[in-house]
């Protein structure tokens, strides 16, 4: 049998729930963020007519061209890729969230090309949390000075962190790597970043362990949408 999106969001958003019960969260302390990459404009207003608001893309142009025919909805766009520096300005122009920040040089372009008419930009630092090598986001260690730069630029908007650790199976070793953020992050809100409160964690594998340990947006494509479609990638 296959279920429509509605049908299929529905179900994300009854597991979101149940997750913020069982862990103690206030109900709408998480906000679910549909990844729409690879996926139509008729499929994200199948979303948005199911109540649907947030909207998570990995790849500007395609992103823009959907933004255009998506032109007259009232969507929150998010932007959870790894950014090119050539690429910043469109991003600034069109995203109301990046949640991929993690270089200083790139903050000091998205705050340059910010429309100020649009406001500030919101944020979200990109931390590596596993310490590997090849994974993106800034370590730990230069989380603290990315940050102090991140909120000297008033274009944009220090929010909060993001991050995806490695795949793990076990729930515990899941929640070990998510709590490693909650924590940085009530580390800088102590340091004199009080806004930086969006913990930006939990795919469809860990969202019960992201969720748990304080994550307020998840990040969900496949079991709303259905397969990626190739090609469009
Ligand atoms: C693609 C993507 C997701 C969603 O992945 P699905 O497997 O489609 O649920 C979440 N976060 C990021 C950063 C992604 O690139």
């Amino acid at each position: 049998m296959t279920l429509s999106i509605p049908e299929k969001l529905a179900a994300v958003a009854s597991r979101v729930h149940a997750c913020e019960l069982r862990h103690a969260r206030p109900q709408g302390a998480v906000r679910l963020i549909a990844v729409s990459k690879t996926q139509p404009a008729e499929s994200i207003l199948a979303a948005h007519a199911a109540g649907q608001r947030d909207f998570g893309e990995n790849y500007l142009q395609e992103a823009l061209d959907k933004m255009q025919l998506l032109a007259d909805q009232p969507l929150t766009w998010h932007f959870i890729g790894p950014i090119q520096s050539n690429k910043t300005r469109e991003l600034a122009s069109n995203f109301d969230w990046v949640h991929t920040v993690e270089r200083e040089k790139i903050a000091r372009r998205l705050h340059e090309q910010r429309p100020p008419a649009r406001g500030p930009l919101n944020v979200l630092l990109q931390v590596n949390v596993s310490g590997e090598a090849s994974k993106a986001g800034v370590s730990l260690a230069e989380l603290p000075t990315l940050a102090a730069a991140v909120a000297a630029l008033p274009g944009l908007k220090l929010r909060g962190l993001m991050a995806i650790p490695a795949p793990e199976a076990d729930i515990d070793r899941q929640r070990a790597a998510f709590r490693l953020l909650a924590d940085a992050a009530k580390r800088l809100q102590a340091e004199g970043y009080p806004d930086c409160t969006e913990l930006s964690m939990g795919m469809s594998q860990d969202m019960e362990a992201a969720i748990a340990e304080g994550a307020t947006m998840v990040r969900i494509g496949t079991d709303i949408f259905g397969p990626r479609i190739k090609g469009s990638e």
